[in-house]
């Protein structure tokens, strides 16, 4: 599904972030991405989720040249097909967790009353059907977290990306997040997570180690 040959980026200022990464993810599968942090980890998510392209080498996604398409068509791929989950969430403040998650769908082309069905039928799928009026400040981290995901997921997407998701919630409700990206992968959808827990990176079917910007060998 996803395809990196030789990938390497460079930041300006010369930091060497990615150093020759050659990595194949299926469909369907569940992997962890670990490694200490600077090793690239984030910067790698970023280029599986095409957010942003490599200085060389190459990116495809189904068997697509990520560099051969325009920004137009890229911003369709990743709305169609990826979702993202971050660490500090990224939610709207004083914005209702219904209207948080129908925001996921703003550029799928659907209209609002269709938006709002969609947002609640998937925050019921993330076990918070009782909280469509909460807004994120009324939420618990984990809460916070599910709604993130809910935001994620709610177009459906075949790949989803998620970056340090358990990072700043307590081990209770780390498990909890896990628990759901397992039932997604479950359902059909492949998952990447980076995480610092190894527990977490066990719960995953695939471990890539990454070290300097490269893929160790563990
Ligand atoms: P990780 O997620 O494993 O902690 P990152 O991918 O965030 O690692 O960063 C890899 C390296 O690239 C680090 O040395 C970091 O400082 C550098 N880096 C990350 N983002 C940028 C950026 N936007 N500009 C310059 N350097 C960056
Ligand atoms: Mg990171």
């Amino acid at each position: 599904m996803i395809e990196l040959t030789g990938v390497t980026k460079e930041y300006p200022g010369g930091v060497r972030a990615l150093a020759g990464i050659t990595l194949r993810i299926g469909a369907g599968e569940l992997v962890a991405v670990v490694g200490p942090s600077g090793s690239g980890k984030s910067t790698m998510l970023h280029m599986l989720g095409t957010l942003d392209r490599p200085t060389s080498g190459t990116v495809a996604v189904d068997g697509h040249d990520v560099s051969r398409l325009s920004d137009r068509q890229l911003s369709a791929l990743r709305a169609g097909r990826i979702g993202f989950v971050f660490q500090q969430f990224h939610l709207a403040a004083a914005v209702p967790a219904l209207d948080n998650v129908a925001d996921g769908l703003l550029y799928a082309g659907v209209r609002v009353k269709e938006r709002r069905r969609r947002a609640e039928a998937t925050l019921e799928r993330v076990g918070l059907g009782h909280r469509l009026g909460h807004e994120p400040h009324e939420l618990s981290g984990g809460e916070r977290q599910r709604v993130a995901i809910a935001r994620a997921v709610v177009g459906g997407p075949a790949l989803l990306l998620a970056d340090e998701p358990t990072g700043n919630l307590d081990t209770a409700s780390g498990r909890g997040i896990l628990a759901l990206l397992r039932e997604l992968h479950a359902a059909g959808t492949t998952v990447v997570v980076i995480t610092h827990d190894a527990s977490v990176a066990a719960a995953c079917d695939r471990q890539i180690h990454l070290r300097d910007g490269r893929v160790a060998d563990r």
